[in-house]
């Protein structure tokens, strides 16, 4: 029997703002789509967190036996900088200033975008469709939008008439917005736009002459919208009507909200049943962002090259340290935070290590069914990771109390425990176990003996010799650190 069956998952749906019992469409089968990058640049940690969410999600949602098709794009066309219809678009001008073909700078943050999820352990999605490549479907959206009255031409771009949806949908449904309230809050149009009103929105804009990016269609040589991309590629693989539509809580509006005016136009339904917002990463309670600076790159965390973190962390901490919070919760990064997550992570990966050196008993004291069934119970109420850990960590007590003999179990419980820590730990949170061996351990043995010889040769002012161990080390590819709570390196 798949496991959904004996299940009840709930996902916290933004649409309704509530808790609602996972249904899919089809028994057995999930679509999902999930918003990907606009490769103009190197991803963040705060994208990566976002991808990561969702990651775990589509974990789990394996593990449940559903037959899940994932989704994510490649935005490699049409999102314009600051997210709106006036402007450059952002592949673009970063291939102006950076005298690229825009495919170059598309192929250099896509490989880049791979690299990072596979150092960081993602699963990849099992369709990642660009936007280039589904301009012709595209263009024949634009058309039965145009066709049923509610997209217009004006020299040679297309709008979405959000007024007219409006008469007979609701623009805002999703974000909670209404039409009249918009209206009062945006500047009258300037005269330049040749927009109906200022929330209507481009499905296609027509090039000037200067713009690379172009494609012909009916209306003009130009190129599509940003949000009409993700209507084309999630319809075109997942269907009008499918299950699971995620993003970064930053796209519900108006991508999102975009997203379901222009489906509900075309087909008169709604596109998706649940939809979900995995919440930001801040860094110094600021949003980590690319156009701003305030940001992380997630192979700096690997190196420890960059002035917020005092040492490098493996990507498995990483991944700790973002599983610890809710998806739905924002995450403040830290240096103090990394590092108290990282000696949560190695006390959890001890504890692996010592569980396979356990024996069965012949009978049991602990209730392992009952344990493993909160265990799902936290991912089941909509994904809580930080409950799931806390569970693990609950199997990680056990763990100490068999070593000492102290509990019990016999070859059937034991089984299942084993079995359960592993599929949580490395099937759903993707966690790794360090790559660490003997010789490791003694390198770092070394390494550490030679700093605490360079400190007593700093502290007798032998700056000759503090400094020839520091510049030999760094000779074998290993960086010293000097921070806070004393010296700590990083071996390439
Ligand atoms: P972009 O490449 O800007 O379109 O963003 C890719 C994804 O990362 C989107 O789902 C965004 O919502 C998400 N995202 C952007 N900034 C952050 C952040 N600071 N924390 C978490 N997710 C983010
Ligand atoms: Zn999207």
């Amino acid at each position: 029997m798949p496991l959904y069956k004996s299940q009840t998952l709930k996902i916290y749906n933004s649409l309704s703002g509530e808790k609602e019992t996972f249904t899919p469409i089809n028994e057995g089968n999930v679509g999902m789509y999930v918003c990907g990058p606009t490769v103009y640049s190197n991803v963040h940690l705060g994208n990566v967190r976002t991808f990561m969410s969702f990651d775990v999600i589509f974990r789990y949602l394996q593990h449940l036996d559903f037959k899940v098709r994932y989704v994510r794009n490649i935005t490699d066309v049409g999102h314009i900088v600051d997210d709106v219809d006036e402007g450059e678009d952002k592949i673009a001008k970063k291939a102006r200033l950076e005298q690229l073909e825009p495919m170059e700078v598309v192929q250099r943050y896509t490989v880049d975008f791979h690299d990072i999820l596979n150092a960081f352990n993602f699963l990849p999605p099992s369709i990642e469709p660009t936007a280039t490549g589904h301009i012709i479907e595209q263009i024949e959206i634009i058309k039965t939008i145009i066709d049923k009255g509610i997209g217009y031409v004006a020299n040679g771009s297309v709008y979405f008439d959000v007024v007219k949806f409006n008469e007979t949908n609701h623009y805002g449904i999703l974000s909670g917005r209404n039409i009249e309230d918009m209206l009062a809050n945006t500047r009258d149009l300037d005269g330049q736009s040749d927009k109906r009103n200022p929330q209507d929105f481009a499905l296609w804009k027509k090039a000037e002459p200067q713009h690379i990016m172009r494609w012909p269609s009916p209306w003009s040589d130009g190129f599509p919208g940003w949000h009409l991309e993700c209507t084309a590629m999630s319809t075109k693989y997942l269907g009008n009507h499918f299950d699971i539509h995620g993003g970064g809580m930053d796209l519900k509006f108006p991508h999102h909200e975009c997203e379901i005016a222009q489906n509900e136009a075309c087909t008169g339904h709604t596109p998706v049943n649940y939809w979900m917002h995995a919440n930001m990463l801040t860094l110094n309670g600021k949003k980590m962002a690319k156009s701003t600076g305030n940001n992380i790159l997630p192979g700096e965390i690997l190196t420890g090259d960059n002035t917020f973190l005092s040492k490098a962390f493996s990507a498995s901490v990483a991944r700790f340290f973002m599983l610890q919070a809710h998806y739905r919760s924002i995450l403040d990064f830290s240096d103090e935070a990394i590092i108290a997550a990282e000696k949560g992570y190695k006390r959890l990966m001890e504890a692996m290590d010592a569980l396979k050196g356990i024996s069965a008993k012949e009978t049991s004291s602990l209730d392992i069914t009952g344990w493993k069934q909160l265990c799902y119970d936290a991912m089941n109420d909509d994904f809580n990771t930080p409950i799931l850990i806390a569970q693990l960590f609950e199997g990680v007590r056990y763990i100490n109390l068999l070593k000492d003999e102290k509990e019990i179990l016999n070859t059937a419980d034991l089984k299942l425990f084993t079995a359960t820590m592993e599929a949580f730990v490395f099937d759903v949170l993707g966690l790794e176990e360090e790559k660490s061996n003997g010789n490791t351990d003694k390198l770092e043995g070394v390494v550490n003996m030679l700093i605490g010889m360079r400190k007593q040769a700093r502290d007798n002012k032998d700056f000759a010799m503090s400094d020839q161990i520091r510049d030999q080390l760094i000779a074998l590819g290993i960086q010293l650190k000097d921070g806070k709570e004393g010296t700590t390196f990083n071996i390439n």
